[in-house]
């Protein structure tokens, strides 16, 4: 098997009669049929290929063809956004009275869906806390269909130690379905772990200059095929022109993974000095609770950390003060990004909410781009001073 920088490069859809180099762009909402049979055939899924493009498009399927080579899977789906990925993957899987156990520390929205829209449809979970599989064995029900986690965590990059968990969900016959998004399959490959599915937010990463919306859900064949029979006829389909720009930044996935991982560990490094810093969190740093496991389970430490700046009123001050790195929501983008999450992601949480997965007000989260580091570093020295300065006033 071709090693992965290869794979995402080297796997393509076939050239079509016009010899392109380049995979070209199927703009098109629809395929035509040959004969009366072939469409009859196609529709009965006894011939494979492309029919309308909410199913599938020769853009979405090289999306997933590479992205299932990445992370290990046997078969996946496109969705338009990691929202519609992590709902669809979810939704798959539960039926009225079903129980969820997840981790704590999610995506906000990821919350939101298991806080307040599937208790509509009678679906309930327990969260857990802490990283370890003994305390999900002690969440599991009779009625418990699927055991949900991401890790490192968004914003306050908590791990979860996935051997043990998935040794676990296959002890116990329970998916278990992982937001790989922080990771990518460049870092940490879930299903070898032993999870079902893994959800992700390609919007982040894995189009990585901040252009798309775009998701997946990969897998065991089984409980993909759960996933697209309810996508097929729900609609969250990926765009072809969406799929053919992310399947294009998988072909660089991995060296900006270890581009990210070098740059934000010279930054966090480098913040762990710094004397208006307060806590920094990065989990290749020896001083993340969970080094042993961060190192373990990811090649690198990624492209995310947080610091702890003391309040709400520095981190605006702070946030402020940025000439270089941009202050939006995303991440996983070419320019590093500061977020203040307690204020944006997050403020749709309760302050006891915040407070359990430890988004403090000081909370700032710098997503690091592949500027040069000392740049990067230049300006937020710059921020500091402007933020802690006014605060001896
Ligand atoms: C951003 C994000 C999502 C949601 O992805 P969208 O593409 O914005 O819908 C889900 N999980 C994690 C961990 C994320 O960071």
């Amino acid at each position: 098997m071709p090693h992965p920088e290869t794979l995402a490069i080297r796997t393509q859809h076939p050239t079509t009669p016009n010899r392109e180099h380049s995979v070209p762009l199927f703009l098109t909402s629809s395929f035509v049929f040959d004969d009366a049979e072939q469409a009859r055939a196609l529709f009965a899924e006894e011939l494979e290929g492309p029919v309308y493009s909410r199913y599938s498009n020769p853009n979405t399927d090289e999306f997933v063809r590479k992205l299932c080579l990445l992370e290990g899977a046997e078969d996946g789906i496109a969705t338009a956004s990691g929202m519609s990925a992590v709902f669809t993957a979810i939704a798959s899987l539960v039926h009225s009275g079903d129980h969820i156990v997840a981790a704590r520390a999610l995506f906000g929205s990821s919350h939101q869906l298991l806080t307040r829209v599937f208790p509509k449809w009678g679906v309930t979970h327990t969260y857990v806390d802490g990283g370890e599989a003994e305390a999900f064995a002690d969440a599991i029900t009779p009625a418990t269909k699927l055991i949900f986690v991401e890790t490192p965590s968004n914003p306050g990059l908590d791990l979860v130690d996935l051997e043990a968990l998935g040794r676990l969900a296959q002890s116990r016959g329970i998916p278990l379905v992982v937001d790989n998004c922080f990771s990518t399959p460049i870092l940490q490959q879930p299903i070898a772990l032993g999870a079902s599915l893994v959800v992700h937010s390609a919007t982040k990463f894995i189009d990585g200059q901040g252009r798309t919306l775009g998701g997946a859900i990969v897998g065991h064949k089984a409980l993909v095929a759960e996933a697209r029979f309810l996508a097929r006829h729900s609609g969250p389909a990926l765009s072809p022109f969406n799929a053919w720009v992310l399947s294009k930044s998988l072909e660089t996935l991995a060296l900006r993974l270890e581009k990210h991982s070098a740059n934000a560990l010279h930054v966090a490094r480098w913040l762990e000095t710094h004397p208006a810093v307060r806590r920094v969190r990065y989990p290749h740093l020896p001083s993340h609770p969970q080094f042993a496991l961060a190192t373990r389970q990811m090649r690198w430490g990624g492209g995310v950390l947080t610091l702890d700046v003391g309040s709400y009123e520095t981190a605006r001050r702070v946030i402020d003060g940025l000439r270089l790195c941009s202050h939006s929501p995303n991440l996983g983008d070419v320019r590093t990004i500061v977020t203040h999450p307690a204020s944006t992601t997050h403020s749709k949480l309760t302050e006891e909410e915040r407070q359990r997965v430890g988004i403090t007000p000081g909370l700032l989260r710098i997503s690091v781009g592949l500027e040069h580091p000392d740049d990067v570093v230049a300006d937020l020295r710059a921020a500091l001073a402007v933020g802690s300065k006014e605060v001896v006033h």
